[in-house]
């Protein structure tokens, strides 16, 4: 009795074509060989990345190395790395179906995407907190003159003296921060360039280091006798939470026009 139920369905499946053999051996091969391909990029760029950064002594040359590489360079061989795997799982069974293959494709592939998604937006978002961290550690930890002696960093207002009228006018009214360190035995200085505009900050609204400046506006431009204000616009990425800030920029300095 029960052999006569399952039997109609038993005929469906017989149905089905089954995927030939040279096909199907051919795309197992060529498709394993390519996924195994696709990995290894996928891990040699990731291993490459980080063995680079572990040769990069200079803490200025590694943070903008983080800085400029690291989530693209995790992106791209996750891709990579994903994409080849999608592919070995597409090539581990034999024999099988049309049907049964364009399932499994399907399948896969549609899961490969979803945790795409899921790795991109975690770098996108959740990520940058762990890069903040470790680039301000770099900004701020001692640096070591030429001399062997560990340097100082000096405040905003101590550094002007070192900074040359272009950079005060690039630190006030553009995105940049100089950091001018300072070895107090010899007097050697040291200063390093950061692009505010690279950085992200903070967001009030969904707490995510998704801030970006996208405007600076001159309001009122400094004189000889009066301070000047600047503003800057910032937009959240995540949320779209804009956000508005006022900046003073300091009074034109007399001795450095005169020596123009
Ligand atoms: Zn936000």
């Amino acid at each position: 009795m029960i052999i006569c139920e399952i039997a109609p369905f038993k005929r469906l499946f017989t149905m089905i074509p089954l995927m030939p053999d040279y096909i199907l051996s051919a795309w197992n091969i060529f498709g394993n060989y390519t996924a195994i391909l696709l990995m290894t990029a996928g891990l040699i760029l990731v291993l490459s990345y980080y063995f680079y950064l572990l040769i990069l002594t200079d803490k200025k040359s590694r943070y903008d190395y983080i800085n400029k590489n690291e989530i693209k360079s995790l992106w791209f061989s996750f891709l990579l790395f994903a994409v080849g795997a999608t592919l070995l799982l597409n090539t581990l069974f034999s024999p099988t179906t049309w049907l049964w293959f364009f399932v499994r494709l399907f399948l896969s592939s549609m899961m490969t995407i979803i945790i795409s998604v899921v790795v991109q937006n975690m770098l996108k978002f959740y990520f940058p907190f762990f890069i903040e961290k470790r680039l301000k550690k770099l900004r701020y930890s001692p640096r070591i003159s030429a001399d062997g002696n560990i340097m100082k960093l000096l405040s905003e207002e101590e550094e002007d003296v070192y900074l040359d009228e272009g950079m005060q006018a690039e630190e006030n009214v553009f995105s940049i921060d100089y950091d001018v360190w300072i070895d107090e035995k010899t007097g050697s200085t040291k200063i390093e360039k950061y692009n505010g505009k690279l950085r992200a900050l903070k967001c009030e609204n969904c707490n995510y280091q998704t801030l970006k400046l996208v405007k600076e506006e001159v309001i009122q431009k400094a004189t000889l006798q009066n301070t000047g204000e600047l503003t800057k616009l910032f937009c959240c990425t995540y949320c779209g939470h804009k956000q508005k800030k006022s900046h003073n920029i300091a009074k034109l300095n007399p001795k450095a026009l005169s020596t123009d």
